[in-house]
């Protein structure tokens, strides 16, 4: 997917792609590249993990 003009560093286009560790988005025009913040699923594990140590 294609956002035009969404780069912070430069106005340029960002195109959203992904590869194995996820989600990421990369400028066109300049090469700045952001990641994508990972599914909840990441989080709730740990959090699980917690609760059961507790009781
Ligand atoms: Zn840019």
């Amino acid at each position: 997917m294609l956002n035009l003009k969404a780069c912070p560093r430069c106005g340029g286009d960002v195109n959203s792609n992904r590869d194995i560790y996820g989600h990421y988005k990369v400028c066109l025009q300049c090469g700045y590249m952001v990641d994508v913040a990972k599914p909840e699923g990441a989080l709730s594990l740990p959090r699980s993990r917690v609760k059961r140590e507790a009781a």
